[in-house]
């Protein structure tokens, strides 16, 4: 079989500006970090607590690697269902306050999972129009009716359930904190809703879980509803700095998946040193709350002095904040302008946002320092002089 299509397409790609590669990234992964070989501000991570190169984590992991070796050797079902897992899922589901937990291997499986075993052809979900991949791929393949809802707009997601007559289930599912927007779901709105019209509610927390609510567990807890949310999704490998993904929901829940979501059963469980380090970051999330401050008032300070220079930074409201510059050879152009003075933020583009927005997404870490951030934005705002973004 000719292999044409394939050239063909990256060259469609390319041709359209639009030709994604790797960066090379060596070092730690922290504050500061070599992009390229160069050394620079790290303004792109999800690392918001920066506990992704903490020697704690590191040591947890350590010590079980000593004990319990790299390999979990199979799928969970099946013999890798080891000691280090049920204790991570143990001391998620008590930090969250929930029935019971189950630990994916990805965000991305946890989403596919739970969304294709909760769903069949005789539902139908509501999805926010900016929800991640994941969900959206969950939603396809579960074959049930999947209706998009404008950004954020309960008036809309009313009229939706309202008009969906003869489904079986009906499910509303959200990111909590939007990731290329940084502003955060209407819960309260979108759990009232829910009650009107007897539909489920599921949240991805991926973005939110260690840096919302009072101690840390998410939007849910910054909304007060925790209660009322049927399905709790969220990952290890953005604030936690670890790596895999949990559901928190009622004891038959976790068994529903046990049995039912296919990217739980059909894959090898995770290496229990990772495990290990995912239980220290949730130790250190608990008796840690400076950090959350300090992301959170780094976030304040970033958002409130780049808004009072005049750049467009939509609802930003968390550690995420994205700088629209609208076009993508000058999103492309400012990314580069920043990097030259070695302040590493990606510009980001279509399709991973719509088109006519492209943007520079920054995100903020507890660890970066008030000078790291006024010199990011005192960069932008001479960069932003000189590409005519601002006056
Ligand atoms: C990052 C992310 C995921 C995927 O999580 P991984 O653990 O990286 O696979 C899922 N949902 C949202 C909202 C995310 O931002």
């Amino acid at each position: 079989m000719s292999v044409d299509f394939i050239n063909q397409t990256l060259k469609n790609i390319d041709e359209k500006g639009l030709k994604r590669s790797l960066r090379d990234v060596s070092g730690k992964q922290s504050r500061r970090i070599f992009v390229d070989g160069k050394d620079v501000l790290n303004f792109c991570s999800n690392n918001y607590l920066g506990l992704a190169d903490d020697v704690r984590l590191s040591k947890a992991a350590e010590d079980s690697l000593k004990t319990q070796g790299f390999g979990s050797g199979a799928s969970r079902l099946v013999c890798g269902n080891l000691d280090a897992h049920r204790q991570l899922e143990k001391k998620i589901a008590q930090f969250k306050g929930s029935e019971d937990c189950l630990v994916f291997s990805t965000g991305y499986m946890a989403n596919i999972g739970i969304i294709s075993s909760v769903c069949t052809r005789d539902d139908i979900v509501f999805s926010d129009r900016l929800n991640h991949a994941s969900i959206v791929d969950g939603i396809i393949l579960s074959r049930a009716t999947f209706t998009r809802y404008p950004h954020r707009d309960m008036d809309v997601l009313e009229k939706m359930l309202k008009e969906a007559q003869g489904y079986k289930k009906k499910l509303i599912v959200t990111d909590s904190v939007f990731s290329m927007d940084g502003d955060i779901a209407p819960l309260d709105k979108i759990v009232s809703l829910a009650k009107k019209y007897n539909a489920l509610v599921m949240i991805d927390e991926a973005h939110s879980f260690g840096v919302l609510g009072k101690n840390g567990k998410g939007l849910a807890e910054y909304f007060g509803v925790e209660k009322e949310i049927d399905i709790q999704m969220g990952t290890l490998s953005k604030a936690a700095g670890s790596f895999g993904a949990y559901c928190c929901g009622t004891k038959e829940m976790i068994q529903f998946f046990i049995n039912k979501a296919r990217s739980f059963i059909y894959t090898t469980a995770m290496p229990p040193s990772v495990a290990a380090a995912s239980i220290k970051a949730i130790e250190i999330i608990q008796s840690e709350s400076r950090r959350r401050c300090e992301v959170l008032a780094n976030g304040d300070r970033m958002r409130n002095a780049l808004k009072q220079m005049g750049f467009d930074i939509l609802d930003s409201c968390t550690p995420i904040i994205p700088v629209v510059v609208k076009e993508e050879l000058v999103a492309i152009e400012f990314s580069k302008k920043l990097f030259d003075v070695g302040i590493f933020v990606q510009a980001i583009r279509p399709p991973a946002v719509p088109s006519g927005t492209a943007r520079l997404r920054l995100t903020v870490m507890a660890t970066h320092t008030k000078e790291d951030i006024d010199f990011v934005v005192e960069e932008f705002q001479r960069i932003g002089k000189e590409l005519c973004l601002i006056l």
